[in-house]
């Protein structure tokens, strides 16, 4: 029988041995399938916990719509009835400028403004900031396809106030990101498709929309009934509902948890796997689903061109702090999803969630869920304060911002150490450069969030593609 280690159990990983299963059963295939994972705990970044009545998440705690995979997932593991939409009678965004909480106005799409009133009404932007937008339809496209930063193409096409009050705060709450070194086209392709297609975000974000409209309009004609999804979805019970009927689901697989695999090894026939204190493990293929930093080590001394390319990716290290009040203690009305704040405004956190707002289910009924974001590219040294101190500064920020001056009820920090993959000017070409390498080896692949798609969604996607591969090359054997 053929054997395939996969090295990482993320959603990365686990979603490859579920498709590696789904296919070897469709190709009639007997298979081994082996998922070793460094940690004790399975699931990678997504960790959800019970306290008190809460329900906290310490990574994600969505997956967006728009990316089907996550949500096709979901149902194909019996989770239908468990996906979760936002609350979409309070769902605003804030957005800290001049120490103050402004409302993103309604119709903004990321950093796209798609309704006029709302818009002009709009306290965040300056007079000339929005003509400046406005004017976005007529800013000729770029010429050629060469890559760019997320803020040269902003501030190109939407001005200097968009990137400053909208684009990086935002990027900022999502990918631990600075947009002066990501790439446009790695981390926002639909904005580059949009430019190249419409000549104008706004024109092509509006076509969009009607779109939209229109397949939802068929749809309810057709009896189909108006669909239970919002933008962002999750699960009633928390995401790692989806890690734990991925695991229900396996037959084929063996996963072993707290080994840390410490290299990659090609022979003759197939590859060899070395952990640390066992002994070497032999297998057909090998999917590396690691952050590309780890694969990298992996693989130094099989191959070290690929190695040092894989260590180009760069990380960021992120902390979720999660706070519980009673909502009698909270002054602030709670009147939306959260903030994100500026660079500019000069605060130690980047973003906050009124988690208890944007989903049901997250606290007990007299009380609120609040989870704050720190770290990222802009003061990743934050993250590696001490619980004490880390906890203090956000409680600071909190009352600053919000009024709250009580203490919490539940308090939960979340550290994640080099988990954001960033993807920087010329992310697809190195990419491309490490796919090229890694087929000279046939049999080894390499997936997760370091190479196409940031999200959960994306990372269930490209390990569905990675077991495919897989399957027809011990196949073809
Ligand atoms: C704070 C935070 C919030 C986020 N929010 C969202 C969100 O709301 N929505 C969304 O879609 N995405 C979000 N993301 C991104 C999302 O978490 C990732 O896209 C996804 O979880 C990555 O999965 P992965 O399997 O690629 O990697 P990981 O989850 O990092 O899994 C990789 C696994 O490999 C293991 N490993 C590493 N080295 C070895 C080794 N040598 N031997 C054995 N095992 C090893 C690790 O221990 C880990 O378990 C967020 C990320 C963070 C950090």
């Amino acid at each position: 029988m053929k054997k395939v280690v996969i090295i990482g159990a993320g959603i990365g990983g686990l979603s490859a041995a579920q498709s590696l299963e789904e296919e070897a059963i469709k190709k009639g295939m007997g298979l081994e399938i082996l998922l070793l994972e460094r940690k004790e705990r399975i699931g990678g970044n997504i960790r959800t916990e019970r306290e008190d009545g809460f329900l906290v998440e310490g990574g994600p705690d969505c997956f967006l719509s728009e990316k089907p995979w996550a949500m096709e997932l979901c149902k194909k593991n019996g989770l239908g009835d468990k996906l979760l939409t936002t609350n979409e009678t309070n769902k605003t965004t804030f957005v800290l400028s001049g120490g103050r909480l402004h409302e993103l106005p309604e119709g903004v799409i990321l950093m796209v403004p798609t309704r006029i009133i709302p818009f002009m009404k709009s306290t965040l932007i300056s007079f000339f900031g929005k003509m400046r937008m406005g004017m976005e339809m007529f800013i000729p496209k770029k010429k050629g396809d060469s890559d760019e930063s997320l803020a040269d193409f902003v501030t190109r096409r939407l001005g200097k106030e968009a990137l400053d009050k909208i684009a990086q705060p935002l990027v900022a709450g999502i990918h631990g990101g600075d947009p002066k070194t990501m790439s446009v086209r790695s981390s926002f392709p639909k904005f580059v498709q949009m430019e190249e297609e419409y000549g104008s975000l706004i024109k092509g974000m509006l076509k969009k929309m009607t779109m939209m409209k229109k397949a939802r309009a068929a749809k309810a004609g057709s009896g189909g009934g108006r669909p239970k999804v919002s933008m962002f979805m999750t699960l009633r019970d928390g995401l790692s509902e989806l890690v734990e009927s991925i695991v229900a689901r396996l037959t084929m697989t063996t996963i072993k948890t707290g080994v840390n695999v410490t290299g990659v090894i090609k022979r003759e026939s197939g590859y060899e796997i070395n952990t640390e204190g066992g002994t070497p493990i032999k297998c057909d293929s090998v999917i590396i689903a690691a952050p590309a930093y780890a694969a990298a080590n992996l693989l130094k001394g099989f191959d070290n061109t690929l190695s040092d390319q894989l260590m180009t990716i760069p990380y960021v290290s992120t902390a979720t702090v999660s706070l519980g009040y009673r909502k009698a203690v909270v002054p602030h009305p709670l009147n939306g999803f959260g903030f994100v704040i500026p660079k500019a405004e000069n605060r130690r956190i980047m973003a906050t969630s009124w988690v208890s707002v944007k989903f049901e289910g997250r606290a007990p009924d007299d009380s609120v869920l609040i989870r704050c974001f720190v770290g990222g590219a802009n003061r990743e040294e934050s993250v590696f304060l001490s619980d004490e101190e880390l906890t203090r500064l956000v409680k600071s920020e909190l009352k600053d911002i919000m009024g709250i001056e009580a203490e919490p009820v539940l308090t939960k920090i979340f550290r994640w150490h080099k988990a954001m993959p960033q993807y920087t000017i010329g992310h697809i070409e190195r990419v491309a450069e490490i796919a090229g390498r890694t087929r000279r080896y046939p049999g080894l692949y390499l997936t997760g969030s370091a190479y196409d798609g940031v999200g959960i969604s994306d990372c269930i996607r490209l390990g569905g593609d990675t077991a495919k591969k897989a399957v027809d090359f011990m196949r073809g054997k």
